[in-house]
């Protein structure tokens, strides 16, 4: 039976729905103009204006206003909240926090939750193109990731609750998230001139996006692995030593095994800032109804590592030989 007759296993309530399984994997990559315009803009723009504006005060801005973007913003607000609705706040804390997700500059709200689940559902698949696993060599999947899109000849159908896709602040903000970081520059060139637009725009976003991709890269090619996802068309993996600078978002090998868990770091060790963060909005009542590995339904494909993987990821990079090939 080849792949675009055999049937797609049942993921339970998944936005994303296919008839067969080349769905997410027959298609071309296409370059970007608007993508490459963005990134490549705004790391120019980093690069030299940073440069020749440099300042402590700047730099401090870069350092505050990408770790809020990152931990409220994209781990708590994009990801946890919005896209597996892992634990309940209310609604004015919800946009907030999506707002700030919006400042990572990788999408409007519905954009980058159609690309997560995308990549979700074809990477839980037996097989997808090498775009949705990060399955290419590591310069190539950079310039696909920072500069190109992926055309499936058959997409598979995306199908969004009304509580996202009839939102109407979701809606504005998707349709105007290139213009909220125009607004964010404006009040940062009126509060610190262009110093604080190069470090506290240009240089987050750029920090944000590139980072993005760097971690999705290793968190799906190298580093430690606690469980096996059978049947799955790539692993996720733990990077250890970036769980401070994503926020949590690094363990991304419990994520593929409890995709819908408010915690990301599940064993002792594993810092987890967005959970830390969760903690302590609970502590105030502003957040309840956290889910955790526990209370989701059990999976069959889902295999607990009798010896968990611990290799690390940038040693298994840099020493191959070493560590044996993957
Ligand atoms: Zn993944
Ligand atoms: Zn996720």
């Amino acid at each position: 039976m080849d792949a675009a007759t055999k049937p797609v296993p049942d993921l339970h309530d998944h936005r994303v729905s296919a008839n067969h399984l080349d769905a997410v994997r027959v298609g071309k990559v296409k370059f970007s103009v608007e993508k490459f315009a963005w990134f490549f803009g705004m790391a120019t723009c980093a690069s030299i204006g940073g440069a020749l504006n440099a300042s402590l005060d700047a730099i401090g801005l870069f350092i505050v206003s990408t770790a809020i973007a990152l931990l409220l913003g994209h781990s708590l607000g994009s990801h946890r909240k919005l896209i597996h609705a892992s634990f309940q706040c209310p609604k004015w804390l919800e946009y907030m926090l999506v707002y700030c997700g919006v400042q990572v500059g990788l999408a409007g709200p519905i954009g980058l939750l159609r690309q997560h689940d995308l990549r979700d559902f074809a990477q839980r698949l037996p097989h997808c193109h090498d775009y949705l696993r990060h399955g290419q060599s590591f310069w190539r999947d950079a310039w696909w990731q920072l500069s190109c899109e992926l055309q499936l000849t058959n997409p598979p159908k995306i199908r969004i609750e009304p509580r996202i896709a009839q939102d109407r602040f979701y809606i504005a903000l998707e349709k105007t998230w290139m213009l909220q970081h125009a607004l964010i520059a404006g009040a940062f060139f009126a509060w610190g001139g262009w110093a604080y637009v190069f470090w506290g725009v240009c240089a987050r976003v750029t920090a944000c996006v590139f980072g993005h991709w760097l971690i999705g890269y290793f968190a799906h090619n190298h580093g430690a692995m606690s469980y096996h996802i059978n049947g799955a068309a790539v692993q996720g993996h733990n990077i250890r030593m970036t769980s401070l600078l994503t926020m949590g978002e690094c363990w991304h090998n419990n994520h593929h095994a409890y995709p819908g868990s408010a915690r990301l770091g599940l064993q002792s060790g594993e810092w987890d800032p967005g959970w830390w963060t969760l903690c302590l909005l609970r502590k105030f009542g502003l957040v309840w109804d956290i889910v955790l590995p526990e209370d989701l339904p059990q999976r069959t494909e889902l295999e607990e590592l009798a010896q968990p993987d611990s290799r690390c990821s940038i040693c298994s990079l840099l020493l191959p030989t070493y560590y044996g090939q993957r």
